[in-house]
């Protein structure tokens, strides 16, 4: 094996890398991690290349995550069999939801680690390899991470997470199973964090939970907890996600309209148009209430931006089912929405009880009418702010141009803005175009000083 290790320049020592997939809950994990092993003297590089460890933290909410995971880990086997010095590890929801499959399918792994057993991560790491992958999987279902100050790096946005795992079970859904119960963070440790992501420059917050809507602790709910976060001196702005339309309260939309802190954006998935489809899949609201939900939201939050999450092919949507959704996405008229197809998620109820009917092309085929009708309303809304002057917050430079800033709205829209702009700073912007999803347009700050 020596001639295939000259291949390979050797690992940095103590160095990490982690690969990360899914949602922003596994973004935040990995902040955590990252922090646990700098705890610990890690260091974390920002490419696999010379790491001395790798971690992939995966996702199970649908099949295509879970293949491409699989696949791009495999990917580092195939490293390690050509010489190349790597410990690996998968962390996240397909460890808990699929442990002996990884270990049967990807036996040159070292660990694999469910989201609740990070603690015991540098212990593990301090220890010889085993041989084969060591399963980490059993829940304290407890799990905080309480009092761990996630390691944060760029941006402009802080993600928080408020509560973890979730107790819906949505038919379809295996995050209850991959995450476990849900449990929330006292206030007081939330708010710490809140102070010190702000006095770290983080200008903008973001509070994470699978229903952030049903928190609470000592007597907190989330209204109240959020209009405390509001008020955290120096904080620019506020988001929260995800809410879900049976608990999303009068309380709740009052408290966004009563702090200049908290940004007019509710991701409020519907998941469906059907009420038959709504109640297959467990999710206790009817597509009326949700309706009635959204023009009260619409009424108490001006500029108020909807985003949602739609599931098209769910076991036994008719065409008839279907227009239902369809109907309901041309009434909210939302500016973005994501759209899956249903994927069967071995262990649901929906994967026990009903036949995955709808065949694959049908599917795909709903998933591009509802986007085009998304696409439409979106258009129309953002077209609707040309001619506007908005408050813009910088998030950096645009991808495409250096000399062009890129940023949002209060309410969330993209913005291109031409000049080079300071990260986190606020530009009044004249909105005067749009292209695609992307608006553009000039600032008063830019207008004083000539674009570099
Ligand atoms: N807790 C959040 C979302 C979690 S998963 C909520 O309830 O809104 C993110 C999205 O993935 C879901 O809103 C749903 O639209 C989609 N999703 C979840 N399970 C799925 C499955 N089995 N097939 C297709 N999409 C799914
Ligand atoms: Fe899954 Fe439903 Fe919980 Fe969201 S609310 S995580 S869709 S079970």
């Amino acid at each position: 094996m020596s001639s295939s290790n000259k291949k390979y320049d050797p690992p940095i020592p103590g160095s990490v890398y982690i690969e990360t997939y899914g949602c922003q809950m596994n973004l935040v994990d990995s902040e955590i991690v990252f922090s646990l092993l700098e705890e610990h003297g890690y260091r974390r590089v920002e490419s696999a290349d010379r790491a001395e460890l790798v971690l992939v933290n995966t996702c199970a909410v649908r099949e295509h995550a879970e293949t491409k995971a699989i696949s791009n880990i495999g990917h580092f086997g195939k490293l390690k069999e050509a010489g190349r010095q790597v410990r690996v590890g998968v962390l996240g929801c397909l460890s808990q939801h699929a442990a002996k499959e990884l270990q049967q399918q990807l036996p040159f792994l070292d660990w694999i680690l469910g989201p609740d057993v990070y603690r015991t991560l540098p212990s593990l790491l301090a220890q010889d390899a085993e041989n084969g992958p060591q399963i980490l999987t059993e829940a304290p279902g407890d799990e905080l991470y309480d009092e761990i100050l996630p390691s944060r790096r760029e941006g402009i946005n802080a993600w928080i997470t408020i509560s973890r795992g979730c107790n819906n079970f949505c038919t379809y859904c295996v995050v209850p199973k991959a995450r476990g119960r849900e449990r929330h963070r006292p206030v007081e440790s939330i708010l710490h964090e809140a102070h010190e992501a702000v006095e770290q420059g983080f200008v903008q917050l973001t509070l994470l939970g699978q229903n952030v809507n049903s928190y609470t602790h000592d007597g907190s709910n989330f209204p109240e907890l959020l209009a405390q976060v509001a008020e955290v001196s120096g904080l620019k702005r506020l988001r929260y996600l995800t809410s879900h339309p049976k608990d999303c309260s009068e309380e709740l939309l009052r408290t966004m309209a009563e702090h200049d802190t908290i940004c007019p954006e509710l991701h409020l998935p519907v998941q469906a148009g059907s009420d038959a489809i709504l109640k297959a899949m467990g999710r206790r609201y009817t597509s009326e209430k949700y309706l009635h939900l959204v023009k009260m939201a619409r009424e108490m939050i001006p500029d108020l931006l909807i985003s949602t999450d739609i599931i098209v092919g769910f076991p036994g949507e008719t065409e008839d089912d279907f227009a239902q959704t369809e109907q309901l996405v041309r009434e909210v008229g939302y500016d973005d929405a994501f759209v899956y197809r249903y994927s069967v998620r071995p262990g649901t109820k929906a994967a026990l009880k009903y036949e995955d009917d709808v065949p694959l092309d049908m599917k795909t085929s709903r998933l591009m009418r509802i986007n085009e009708i998304v696409r439409e309303s979106g258009r129309a809304r953002r077209q609707a702010l040309i001619g506007r002057t908005v408050n813009v917050l910088i998030d950096g430079p645009s991808p495409r141009d250096p000399n062009e800033g890129i940023g949002r709205t209060f309410a969330g829209h993209m913005v291109v803005v031409p000049g080079v702009l300071t990260p986190g700073t606020e530009v009044a912007v004249t909105i005067n175009a749009l292209s695609g999803f992307t608006l553009r347009g000039t600032s008063f700050l830019n207008s004083l000083r000539t674009p570099v």
